[in-house]
């Protein structure tokens, strides 16, 4: 844990936050300035940058996550379709330094992803 890290101490509790879906691997909660009308983010719940410093085992929970969110749909709402969006550092607007994936949904979204 990195206590200098929002998504830490989200995961650990410290941190209040709409949280939808929680295992060993991750924490599914709602953006708190959501972008569309469903906008959540998957959180690994181990501290790490991004993918560029993403560890091998990182990238094998990642994926078991991912996994996981594939069974989720339905009740996360967005049995429809989804975005998935990951920015990575200043040229895509990174704010928050703890590996986290946007899913974006729950309506037909913008054709333009930049
Ligand atoms: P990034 O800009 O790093 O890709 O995404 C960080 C996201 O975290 C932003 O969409 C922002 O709204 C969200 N966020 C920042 N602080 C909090 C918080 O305290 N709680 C929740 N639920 N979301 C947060
Ligand atoms: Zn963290």
């Amino acid at each position: 844990m990195n206590n200098n890290c929002i998504f830490c101490r989200i995961i650990a509790g410290e941190i209040p936050a709409a949280k939808l879906y929680e295992d060993e691997d991750m924490i599914i909660i709602r953006d708190i300035n959501p972008m569309a009308k469903v906008h959540l983010l998957l959180i690994p719940k181990e501290h790490y940058a991004d993918i560029i410093e993403m560890t091998e085992a990182q990238s094998v929970t990642l994926a078991r996550c991912l996994k996981k969110l594939s069974t989720l749909t339905d009740t996360l709402g967005l049995a429809e379709g989804f975005r998935l969006v990951s920015n990575k550092g200043q040229n895509g607007r990174q704010s928050v330094g703890h590996l986290h994936i946007h899913i974006i949904g729950g309506e037909k979204l913008s054709e333009n992803m930049a």
